[in-house]
């Protein structure tokens, strides 16, 4: 089954918008396989964002994601990749359209609150990055029935 991985960065869980965020996914019918609070290290953060290492945001975007907890996440479900990407809209929230997470509730691209994985290759990589196998739960919901 497909999995994503999502972090609630920094600003989320500052601004007390971690349950409205983690609702959106309950209830769209996703299952949450893996969750942690933590504190991201720079090797970490540095890894994970290694793609944008020549941008010139990069540094700021590092000091930002390793300022305080983020809770880390692994959900699975039919397309939920790119469904997950639609949940939280475009990269700046200005762009991003009303009901979506980043639509509702941030204005800056450097303050957009939560991360998605962009593709099921990547987000492979960044959960093995994240999360040991054992720290992911295997369990079938009862809902499942009546969703898909
Ligand atoms: P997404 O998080 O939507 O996948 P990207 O992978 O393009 O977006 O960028 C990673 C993160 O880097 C963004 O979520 C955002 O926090 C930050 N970022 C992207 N572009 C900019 C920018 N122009 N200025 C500042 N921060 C940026
Ligand atoms: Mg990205």
């Amino acid at each position: 089954m497909e999995r994503t991985f999502l972090a609630i960065k920094p600003d989320g869980v500052q601004r007390g918008l971690v349950g409205e965020i983690i609702g959106r996914f309950e209830a769209k019918g996703f299952k949450l396989v893996g969750m942690k609070l933590m504190t991201a290290s720079r090797e970490l953060a540095e890894q994970h964002y290694d793609v944008h290492k020549e941008k010139p945001f990069f540094a700021g975007l590092v000091n930002f994601i390793t300022s305080g907890p983020v809770v880390a996440m692994v959900w699975e479900g039919e397309g939920v990749v790119a469904s997950a990407r639609k949940i939280i809209g475009a990269t700046n929230p200005l762009n991003a359209e009303p009901a979506t997470i980043r639509g509702d509730f941030a204005v800056n691209v450097g303050r957009n609150l939560i991360h998605g994985s962009d593709a099921v290759e990547t987000a492979r990589a960044e959960i093995s990055l994240w999360f040991k196998e054992e720290e992911l739960s295997a369990w079938t919901p009862c809902l499942t029935p009546w969703i898909v």
